[in-house]
């Protein structure tokens, strides 16, 4: 068979959709990164002929699964579980765990299928897999968090294991849940291992594994600034969530002397012309994380800002914008808002949170922009030197760990660029060509050697 009779994108797409009805979250990822993925294999024949992207579009294998627990008033809750494990060519797999009432399997899917190529980009050897729960842990109980952690865990440690899968946190699984969920598989195992990353420091845990999702999003914005002879000094910034990701993206823009005029959360967002400084943030991790209480408390706190209840923040006019809270919170209407505000850089620290009809615009107006596969890496890659100090039992310094997070973000920047450069209708780099075609190349590659299994 010669290339040209192999199947071309759109029908590839069409096989997507037959295999994954209905999963509308798997498919549009599929197709993002197929776009590229098809167009740099042209003319590849080994990739063509091994169906390798067809495969990588396959899970290895997906578990579901019952997850019972009692609440505080005695009564049974039924939930389901996941752990999908797509694909582990380089590496153990390795993604995080979300506990979210809209936790379905094409989400999961979604989200281990970008795992793959993100933690291909990271030069770590790493495979992916998501997981998680539709519990939604809001209003929960701490002990009613502790019961499903662990009937959760009673499940999942089954399928996971320091060199087989190794689950991180993500929306709803912070350091609590960790813990909780790493004290029933210890308990159920007897063994004490790197199982999960983003542990407690006082049992296994990383410096900078917290904070590097964030930070490493700002220092991939000022890797692309730096092409243009830019930086974040003196920039005002649009970002949005308030959860782990958006306050430590706000910190480091801090930190690099911008200006944070907004954060967000479910249920509006929060404008500061003045800008929130670090006591700021600080006020809103502790809102969020500890008190759990609303967003909008912040206007009483801080005289001169405002709550817009039902609203995203992409009509404040910026200089770069970092999207930090969920998939698909960007849609067309609000990367034109953003170009027509004059907005020259887009770095996402949240998982796809731009829709395809975003993306375009972006690429249409040749601005700097930076899919979430790549620039929010430094979680993923902080998580992977994790498992290299659990392994080693060791623990490095902050300084050395601050070191590794700026230098593998500065690395997957150029990786990108190496296949993305002048690839725009502007001539500017491509940073999401760059991205799937890179991530694609070494998991492609090592699934070669395997041959067909
Ligand atoms: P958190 O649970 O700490 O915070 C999530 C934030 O997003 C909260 O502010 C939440 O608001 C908001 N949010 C959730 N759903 C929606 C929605 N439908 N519309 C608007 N806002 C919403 O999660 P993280 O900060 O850890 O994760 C944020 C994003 O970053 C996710 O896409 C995640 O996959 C991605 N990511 C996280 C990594 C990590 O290391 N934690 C690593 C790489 C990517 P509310 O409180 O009202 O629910």
């Amino acid at each position: 068979m010669s290339v040209s009779d192999h199947v071309d994108l759109e029908q590839f797409m069409v096989g997507v959709e037959k295999r994954n009805p209905g999963e509308t979250e798997f498919i549009q990822a599929v197709r993002e990164v197929s776009e590229d993925v098809f167009e740099y294999i042209a003319d590849k024949e080994k990739y063509h002929q091994h169906q390798i992207l067809r495969r990588i579009a396959e899970p290895d294998r997906i578990v579901s699964f019952r997850v019972c627990w009692e609440d505080d008033n005695g009564n049974i809750r039924v939930q389901r579980g996941y752990r999908v494990q797509n694909n582990n060519a380089i590496g153990p797999y390795k993604g995080g765990l979300r506990f979210h009432q809209s936790v379905n399997q094409s989400i999961l899917k979604f989200l281990a299928f970008e795992q793959t190529f993100k933690n291909s980009l990271t030069g770590l050897p790493m495979g992916g897999g998501k997981g998680g729960s539709n519990f939604n842990p809001k209003g929960k109980s701490d002990n009613e968090i502790m019961r499903f952690c662990q009937s959760f865990m009673t499940e999942l440690y089954r399928h996971v294991g320091e060199d087989t899968d190794v689950p991180a946190g993500d929306i709803g699984v912070g350091a609590r849940e960790i813990g909780y969920m790493f004290g029933q598989y210890k308990r159920i195992t007897n063994r004490f291992t790197g199982v999960l990353t983003g542990k407690g420091l006082e049992y296994g845990g990383s410096l900078v594994r917290t904070e590097a999702t964030g930070y490493g999003a700002v220092y991939f914005m000022q890797n692309m600034l730096e092409t243009q002879g830019d930086s974040i000094e003196g920039k005002t910034a649009v970002i949005s969530g308030s959860g782990n990701v958006a306050t430590h993206a706000a910190e480091k823009v801090v930190q690099l002397g911008g200006k944070v005029l907004t954060l967000s959360d479910s249920k509006g967002y929060l404008h500061d012309p003045a800008g929130m400084d670090q006591d700021k943030i600080d006020w809103i991790k502790n809102q969020k994380g500890v008190v759990r209480g609303s967003l909008a408390d912040y206007t009483a706190a801080f005289a001169g800002s405002s709550w817009h209840e039902g609203e995203t923040p992409w009509g404040v006019a910026c200089d770069i914008a970092l999207p930090c809270a969920t998939q698909n919170e960007m849609d067309q209407a609000g990367a034109e808002l953003l170009v027509a505000n004059g907005c020259i850089a887009v770095s996402e620290g949240a998982n796809m949170p731009v829709n395809l009809d975003g993306v375009k615009v972006f690429k249409a107006a040749g601005i700097l922009y930076a899919p979430g596969k790549a620039s929010n890496a430094g979680g993923v890659a902080v998580s992977g030197l994790e498992m290299s100090q659990n392994s080693g039992r060791v623990s490095w310094s902050e300084e050395q760990l601050q070191d590794h997070l700026r230098s593998i973000m500065k690395e997957i920047h150029d990786t990108c660029a190496t296949y993305g450069a002048g690839r725009l209708p502007n001539g500017g780099c491509d940073y999401v060509k760059g991205a799937n075609i890179a991530g694609f190349v070494k998991v492609a590659d090592a699934m070669l050697a395997f041959g067909v299994v």
